[in-house]
């Protein structure tokens, strides 16, 4: 099958292409177009052009299109669920959060965010003047995006830059480039020629996006190293930048925590999308007293679970997304087995085709291993004993990821003291991972810069202009 880019509203197809494979068979299931700086400047172009105007549209009639894209991802929402399932891997009604529930994610944030509105405040009022803050898109948007939730993150980037009256040339990864080319193709039938652009490429076109003179920011979601290139990259022309990278949950387990009624939320937050997400939970701190009961309940949860392609009936998680990242994981395993850990189950992957690894829990291992200290982005959790609750919150701390946390107890307001003093952008209690689009979700330390979701992470597709207006 082949995909096309969309440049100016229009598709656009070029010389060279790539495979795009389905991790469940390791089969070629599209070819895509491998975009040359031409393609590139001619978005931006298209881009810059179609600003004009479009900046220019009231709040309520871009309010009014971004409910129409709600409806197209509403009326597409089969197809599109399983371009997600054929590419990234995820089962169509998969654990936790399946292909489907990505795409209705994504008509609800859509939604969500048509709502929010940036008013112009009023900063002083004097006998003699007024001063306004008033709030002004930044005029084209680069949008890179990665291959664990490939129409999710799209929305995220794409529908807050356009709703604060933006234009968006957006890059997702070469490993999932299908339900995104899909998803802008169809935007086409609600959004004037340029406003929303998509190309691909493999390697070498980030950086050329990032360098680009004539993008004034960057919306990026993907490796911390990939996000310290882009600020590189993105600073001769100082552009704008949103970056939500890597994370390393850490979640603390207080001595009094009922195991059997919580073990199945840890577990779904620690396998949601296979382990695969940024602010899945990573470490699991769990207090001396209770840790062997943790491992068996945790154990007997992941014994019922189906690995299996996502296309099945029944698959509950599917295979890691691609080969790096599944030859990833398996080194972290194999690390930990050497050091000394237990893995308590899974452990080993079964021969191919596809990139399928079974739940892994691994006990008796510590901070200081790779396993611990390192993001692993797959389907295994290590589960490390504390006894001085003190010590737990220092460990978790150490580490130079800082997107999410939890603590877990009866006790909400000891919970809540000690999730304060987590260093990260979002703390829960009793749960992890859970997003909405309400409330601002960010990184600090290297998990990220900014922030996505509200009219927070609207504000940074904007900047402000004070007005100063005589009486
Ligand atoms: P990358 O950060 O390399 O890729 C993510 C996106 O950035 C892709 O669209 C990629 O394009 C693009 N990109 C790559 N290099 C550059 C560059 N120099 N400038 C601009 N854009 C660039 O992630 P990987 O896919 O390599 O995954 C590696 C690790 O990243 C994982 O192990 C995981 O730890 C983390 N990760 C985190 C995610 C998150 O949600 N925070 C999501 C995915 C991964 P292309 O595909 O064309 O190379």
């Amino acid at each position: 099958m082949q995909f096309n880019m969309i440049i100016n509203g229009s598709k656009v197809d070029t010389e060279r292409h790539f495979n795009v494979y389905n991790p469940a068979t390791e089969e070629i299931i599209a070819r895509c177009p491998v975009a040359t700086e031409e393609n590139l400047n001619a978005a931006v172009a298209a881009a810059r052009e179609a600003f004009t105007a479009w900046s220019k549209t009231s709040d309520d009639q871009r309010k009014e299109k971004v409910n129409a894209l709600a409806d197209i991802i509403s009326n597409n929402m089969n197809e599109l669920a399983q371009l997600i399932t054929k590419e990234q891997g995820r089962p169509l009604d998969g654990m936790g959060f399946g292909s489907f529930a990505e795409v209705g994610g994504s008509e609800y944030w859509t939604r969500c965010t048509a709502e929010l509105t940036l008013p112009i405040e009023i900063a002083e009022e004097t006998d003699t003047h007024r001063a306004e803050i008033h709030r002004k898109p930044l005029g084209v948007v680069g949008s890179i995006t990665p291959w664990n939730f490939p129409l999710l993150i799209a929305i995220w980037h794409v529908i807050p830059a356009i709703r604060s009256g933006n234009t968006v040339v957006l890059k997702p990864s070469s490993y999932t480039p299908l339900v995104a080319l899909r998803f802008v193709e169809l935007a086409q039938e609600v959004l004037p020629p340029g406003v929303l652009n998509i190309i691909t490429g493999e390697g070498g076109m980030g950086r050329l996006i990032t360098s680009h003179p004539d993008i004034d920011k960057i919306v990026f979601t993907g490796s911390t190293p990939t996000g310290k290139n882009i600020m590189k990259n993105a600073s001769d022309s100082l552009k704008r930048l949103t970056l939500e990278l890597g994370g390393n949950d850490a979640a603390i387990i207080l001595p009094d925590v009922n195991v059997k009624e919580n073990a199945s939320a840890i577990f779904e937050a620690a396998f949601i999308n296979n382990g695969q997400t940024c602010a899945a939970l990573k470490r699991l701190y769990v207090h001396e007293d209770i840790y062997e009961e943790m491992c068996e309940e945790l154990t007997a949860i992941a014994n019922t679970v189906t690995v299996a392609n996502g296309m099945e009936e029944g698959a509950q998680l599917g295979p890691i997304q691609n080969r790096d990242q599944f030859e990833l994981v398996r080194e972290l395993i194999n690390d930990a087995k050497s050091s000394g850990a237990r893995i308590l189950t899974g452990g080993d992957a079964p021969e191919g085709p596809g990139y399928f690894y079974p739940v892994t829990l691994v006990a008796d291992i510590s901070d200081g291993t790779r396993l611990v200290d390192e993001e692993p982005f797959g389907p295994v959790l290590p589960i490390i004993k504390y006894s001085d609750v003190e010590d737990a919150l220092q460990r978790a701390n150490d580490n130079p990821n800082g997107l999410g946390g939890s603590v877990w107890s009866g006790d909400t307001a000891q919970a809540l003291e000690l999730a304060k003093r987590l260093e990260c952008g979002t703390a829960w209690i009793n749960n992890h991972a859970s997003l909405s689009p309400n409330v601002p979700f960010g990184g600090v330390k290297e998990s990220g810069v900014g922030v996505e979701f509200s009219t927070h992470g609207l504000k940074e597709f904007t900047s402000i202009q004070s007005v100063v207006i005589p009486k």
